[in-house]
């Protein structure tokens, strides 16, 4: 019996890293697979059909089942395209991952306009045209279903050099908390993971130098997508959670905007100053959460 048995599985981007892993382990639990890639740069130019037919391989080889998609998931073409395999193969859909993604980081002052709407497009456009569609189907369908998005903690905490990237991944914060209040009557739930994996995407970016796919492995983050799509979360929905680690071990957090106890005035505004004379009792004791 696997975790998944019976259950029809998109996963955006799985043609590599994260992605890859996500609809591995996945078909591995009894799911049929739709892998999507469209296989361009870490930038987001070209395509290569070759990246998903490959994950698909390998998940047959494995004894799974899978159909490539090879859409470019940030168009409402693309999206229809991706739905239209799964049920055009499978017949129905449970689960969709919105995974794939892509980075061109600059500071502001050297961001251009494209390589801002770039990024939004991919991350925080491909993951609202991807929900919708498929909110629609898991509605008609009528029996739930699971979406898991992708954030990152560029957008949860900050990083220096991705204010297009962890402006969308921030946003697909709020978007989990959002779809996950409007699609419960529906059943459906909506979850999100916070990856961590030593991909093409983040190998060479800086703190990665001594690392490599077994410290940094994507399979905590393939794990903790299972733990979304199946049963085992059963009664979680606008959660957004990380795994981080590998074969020294895996520490596995919640991630949420919080707000601190604060200063109350009575009857009346606060003014400027009654700000500035309760500003420690309006902030936070504790220092901003840092990357590492
Ligand atoms: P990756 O580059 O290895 O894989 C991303 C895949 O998405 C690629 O195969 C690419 O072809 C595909 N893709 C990109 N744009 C697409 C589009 N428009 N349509 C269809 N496919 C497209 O990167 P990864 O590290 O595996 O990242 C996967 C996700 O995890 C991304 O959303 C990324 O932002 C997020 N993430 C990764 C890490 C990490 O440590 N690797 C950390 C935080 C967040």
């Amino acid at each position: 019996m696997g975790l998944l048995d019976g259950k029809v599985a998109i996963i955006t981007g799985g043609g590599r890293g994260v992605g890859r892993a996500e609809a591995m382990v996945m078909a591995k639990e009894g799911a049929k697979v739709v892998v999507n890639d469209l296989g361009g740069t870490v930038s987001g130019t070209g395509s290569d059909a070759a990246v998903a037919n490959q994950t698909v391989k390998e998940i047959r080889e494995a004894g799974g089942v899978a159909e490539s998609n090879f859409a470019d998931v940030s168009t409402l073409d693309g999206a229809d395209s991706l739905m239209w395999t799964a049920l055009s193969k499978f017949g129905r859909l449970d689960i969709l991952v919105n995974n794939a993604g892509i980075l061109r980081d600059r500071t502001v002052v050297n961001m251009t306009e494209e390589d801002w709407d770039m990024v939004l497009k991919v991350h925080a456009k491909h993951t609202f045209l991807c929900t919708r569609a498929v909110a629609r189907i898991m509605k008609a369908q009528g029996s739930g279903g699971v979406i898991i998005n992708t954030t990152s903690v560029s957008g949860l905490i900050g990083n220096f050099g991705q204010i297009n990237y962890g402006t969308a991944k921030a946003g697909i914060y709020a978007f989990t908390k959002i779809a996950a209040m409007e699609l419960a009557k529906y059943g459906i739930r909506v979850n999100c993971v916070s990856p961590s994996g030593y991909t093409r995407m983040v190998s060479n970016l800086p703190g990665m130098k001594d690392m490599n796919e077994n410290i940094i492995s994507v399979e905590p983050t393939a794990q903790l997508a299972l733990f979304f799509a199946s049963d085992l979360s059963k009664d979680l929905t606008g959660r957004v959670m990380g795994s981080r680690g590998g074969i020294h071990g895996t520490s596995v957090r919640e991630f949420k905007m919080t707000m601190s106890e604060g200063y109350q005035k009575e009857g009346g505004v606060a003014m400027a100053k009654d700000i500035a004379d309760n500003i420690n009792e309006i902030l936070f004791k504790e220092a901003d959460l840092t990357m590492g």
